[in-house]
C-alpha cells in the first residue's frame, strides 16, 4: 500500500489540536495514528487532566483511545505536531520545578505499543524532545520541515489570533 500524504494529515493534526483549546491548554497539540495498512485508527490531542494542573499528551490520548478500541498498534505510524516528549523527569528537571504526575514519556510509550514510525514537523522548542530516543530504539522517523510554520503558530503564537486568522481566511473563499 502506497505511503499516504503526509502533509495533509498534519493539516488534520493541525485542526484536531484545536480541540485543546477550550481547555486553555497552550501550546496545543494534534496527533493522528494510522495502523501498519495506513488506515486510521485514533486521533488525539494535548488537554487537561480534570482537576489537576497536568496535561494528557495527544500522543498518549490518541495511543489509549487506539488500545480501548483494540485496534492494532505494531508497525503504525503516529503523527504529531511536535516531537513526543523524552521523559517526564527531564522536563521537570530542565525547568526546575517537580511535577506531580509522573507519566511514561511519549516516545517511551511510542516504542512500547511497537509504533513503527513516527511523522513530526515542530522539533519541540523547549529542548525536552524524543526524537533522538525514538532514532536510537528503531523507530523511523520523518521531518516534515515544510509544514512546520503553521504548526510554529499553535505553539508560540495565541492561538485567538490563529483561530481568527483561520476565520478571515476562510470568509475570504
Ligand atoms: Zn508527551
Amino acid at each position: 500500500m502506497d505511503e499516504p500524504d503526509y502533509s495533509r494529515l498534519m493539516e488534520e493534526c493541525i485542526d484536531i489540536a484545536y480541540r485543546g483549546n477550550n481547555d486553555n491548554v497552550f501550546p496545543m497539540v494534534g496527533c493522528i495514528i494510522l495502523d501498519r495498512n495506513y488506515q486510521r485508527i485514533s486521533e488525539g490531542w494535548r488537554r487537561r487532566i480534570e482537576g489537576t494542573s497536568a496535561t494528557l499528551h495527544a500522543e498518549r490520548d490518541a495511543i489509549n483511545k487506539a488500545k480501548d478500541s483494540n485496534a492494532e498498534l505494531i508497525g503504525g505510524t503516529l503523527i504529531c505536531t511536535l516531537e513526543p516528549c523524552k521523559t517526564p523527569r527531564d522536563i521537570a528537571e530542565t525547568r526546575g520545578f517537580r511535577i506531580k504526575h509522573i507519566f511514561t514519556a511519549c516516545s517511551n510509550l511510542i516504542v512500547d505499543s511497537g509504533i513503527a514510525r513516527v511523522v513530526y514537523a515542530s522539533e519541540d522548542p523547549s529542548g525536552v524532545g524524543g526524537i533522538a530516543n525514538l532514532k536510537a530504539r528503531g523507530v523511523e522517523t520523518i521531518h516534515l520541515e515544510h509544514i512546520s510554520k503553521r504548526v510554529q503558530r499553535i505553539l508560540h503564537d495565541d492561538p485567538q489570533s490563529e483561530r481568527r486568522r483561520r476565520r478571515e481566511t476562510r470568509r475570504s473563499y
